[in-house]
C-alpha cells in the first residue's frame, strides 16, 4: 500500500515513512492511494474474531512494510485487557471497546477504558509500540514535541513512557488544565517524559510547536517528531472500533448502523468515514459539535469558515473547542473526487485565514458519504447527563453528551445508533456534579491521583527557551 498527499505534490511513501513523517512536505496529509474493500463475506468471517485479530485483518491491508508476525506481536502487546481495563459493570475487558446498550437501537461504544480514560489511548498506545519497533529497525531516535489542552498530552505520555529511543516534550498552558488532567501528566516519574507548563494559553503552546517544527535545521538535528491528530497511524488505529461496534450490534452483515461522533479535529470521524469507504455498512455518520460549531455550519450550509482563537469559546467539553479541524482536509479530498489541484485552491484560502464554500452539487454528495451533523450547548449536555443517569443509571461525560444530543436529533427507529464515548466522566467531575449533584466513582488506582508528587518545568511563552531545553535533554 502506497500513501499519497492530499495536495498532490509529495512523493508516494510506504506506511513506516508516513508514520514517522507527520505532514507531507507539500503541506498536505497522507492518505492511502486506494481504500481496501471488505465484502459481506469478509464481515461474516470477522464476527468471531477477537479485537486483536480484527485489528490485524484491517492493519494488514494498509501496512506492507512490517512482517505479519511482527505486526501481530505489536497488536497483541498494545490491546490487552490489562491496559484497557476500566470497564463498566457487565462489560467484558477482552472486548477492548465494548458496547453498552441503553435502549432498543441506542448504544454507547465505550472507547475510554485505557490508562488516561479518553478514546485517544486506543491510537496512542498503538503508536507507542509501533514507534519503538520502527525506530529500533531504522536505528533512529525520536524527540516528540507536542502541545496539549488536556487529553492528548496524558494519552501520549502514558503511551511513550519508558519506550526506548523516544523522549517526549509536552507543552501545556500553565494552570488551566483540570486538576485531574494535570495530575495525570505531571505525576509521571519516567525519565523520558518532560512536561513544560507555558505561561500562556493553548494556542501559545501550539505556536511554539509550529515555530520549532518550521525550523527545519533544528527539526532535523534533533529528530523532532509529532503525535498530533493528523498522524496517519492514529487514524488507522481508530478504524478498528467502527468494525468492532458494527459487529457487536448486528447479527447479519446486510444490516446497516449509524454512528455519532463527538468531533474536534475530525480525526475520529475520519476513521469512521474510511471504515465506510472500506465497505462497512454505515448509513449515517453524525458529526457532533459543541458551541464551536464550524463543522456543523459546514454540513448545514457548505461554507467552511474556521474561526480565530479569539472566536473559539471555552466550553464544558473542552477537547472539542477547536475551530479549525486539521483532518477535515482528508474528507474534503475524497468528497471532491481526490482532485489535488481543487483541494490546493481551497486550502490556500484556509491557510490564509479565509474560508471556502462548496456549491449545491458537491454538497449533494455529502449525503452519499453518509455525513450529517448537529451541535449542542452547555445546557443540553447538563440535561442529558442527568437524563441518562436517571433513565439508564449510566454517567456520561460532557463530550459524550454532545454526541448523545446529536444522536437524538438523527435517531431513527429501525436502525441501531452507536454513540462514541470519547471520555469517562471522572475526567470532567465538575460538570457531572453540576448535572447530578454527585461525583462519579473513581477506580481505586486513581483515588489519590492529585496527591502524587508532580514534576514539571514552568517556562515563559518563548520559543527559544523551549529549544534550549530540548537541546539540553534530547535523545540523539
Ligand atoms: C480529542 C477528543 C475529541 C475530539 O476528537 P477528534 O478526533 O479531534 O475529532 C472528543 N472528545 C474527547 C474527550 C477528546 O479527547
Amino acid at each position: 500500500m502506497k500513501y499519497i498527499s492530499t495536495r498532490g505534490k509529495s512523493p508516494e511513501l510506504n506506511f513506516c515513512d508516513v508514520l514517522l513523517g507527520g505532514l507531507a512536505p507539500d503541506g498536505g496529509l497522507y492518505l492511502p492511494k486506494a481504500y481496501p474493500k471488505f465484502t459481506k463475506n469478509d464481515l461474516d468471517l470477522m464476527r468471531s474474531m477477537s479485537y486483536q485479530d480484527l485489528a490485524f485483518s484491517i492493519f494488514d491491508k494498509f501496512i506492507d512494510d512490517i512482517p505479519a508476525d511482527d505486526l501481530m506481536e505489536i497488536i497483541n502487546k498494545t490491546y490487552t485487557a490489562d491496559v484497557f481495563g476500566y470497564n463498566r459493570p457487565n462489560q467484558n475487558p477482552d472486548d477492548i471497546t465494548p458496547t453498552l446498550k441503553l435502549k432498543d437501537n441506542l448504544y454507547l461504544l465505550s472507547l475510554s477504558n485505557g490508562p488516561t480514560l479518553a478514546f485517544k489511548d486506543i491510537a496512542m498506545q498503538f503508536l507507542g509500540h509501533i514507534f519503538e519497533y520502527v525506530l529500533a529497525k531504522k536505528n533512529k531516535t525520536l524527540n516528540i514535541l507536542g502541545a496539549t489542552s488536556g487529553d492528548t498530552g496524558p494519552a501520549a505520555e502514558y503511551a511513550m513512557k519508558g519506550k526506548k529511543g523516544i523522549n517526549v516534550f509536552m507543552l501545556s498552558p500553565y494552570g488551566t488544565m483540570s486538576p485531574f488532567q494535570a495530575a495525570q501528566m505531571f505525576s509521571l516519574g519516567d525519565e523520558n517524559i518532560y512536561n513544560i507548563a507555558v505561561k500562556g494559553v493553548f494556542d501559545d503552546c501550539q505556536d511554539i510547536v509550529k515555530a520549532v517544527s518550521n525550523d527545519l535545521h533544528f527539526k532535523e538535528d534533533n529528530n523532532i517528531g509529532a503525535v498530533n491528530s493528523i498522524n496517519w497511524g492514529r487514524i488507522l488505529a481508530q478504524i478498528v472500533y467502527y468494525f468492532k461496534g458494527y459487529l457487536a450490534v448486528t447479527k447479519d452483515s446486510k444490516e446497516v448502523v449509524d454512528f455519532t461522533v463527538p468531533t474536534g479535529n475530525f480525526g475520529n470521524i475520519c476513521a469512521g468515514h474510511i471504515a465506510r469507504m472500506m465497505g462497512l455498512p454505515i448509513r449515517k455518520l453524525v458529526v457532533a459539535t459543541n458551541e464551536n460549531d464550524v463543522l456543523d455550519e459546514f454540513f448545514q450550509t457548505g461554507k467552511y469558515y474556521p474561526r480565530t482563537s479569539e472566536n473559539t469559546f471555552q466550553t464544558s467539553s473542552p477537547s472539542m473547542d477547536i475551530s479549525k479541524a486539521s483532518n477535515f482536509e482528508r474528507f474534503i479530498f475524497d468528497l471532491i473526487g481526490r482532485d489535488s489541484s481543487v483541494l490546493r485552491s481551497y486550502w490556500q484560502q484556509i491557510d490564509n485565514g479565509r474560508s471556502f464554500e462548496l456549491n449545491k452539487e458537491i454538497m449533494g454528495k455529502v449525503l452519499d458519504f453518509g455525513f450529517t451533523s448537529s451541535s449542542s450547548k452547555h445546557k443540553n449536555r447538563i440535561n442529558l447527563i442527568k437524563k441518562f443517569y436517571d433513565e439508564y443509571d449510566v454517567i456520561i461525560d460532557t463530550h459524550t453528551a454532545d454526541g448523545v444530543k446529536a444522536s437524538i436529533d438523527h435517531l431513527s427507529e429501525d436502525t441501531p445508533m452507536l454513540v462514541l464515548e470519547t471520555a469517562l466522566p471522572i475526567k470532567f467531575e465538575k460538570s457531572v456534579f453540576e448535572a447530578i449533584g454527585k461525583r462519579p466513582v473513581r477506580p481505586d488506582a486513581l483515588v489519590d491521583l492529585e496527591k502524587i508528587d508532580q514534576r514539571f518545568e514552568v517556562f515563559d511563552n518563548k520559543t527559544s527557551s523551549v529549544k534550549d531545553f530540548i537541546l539540553a535533554n534530547n535523545i540523539i
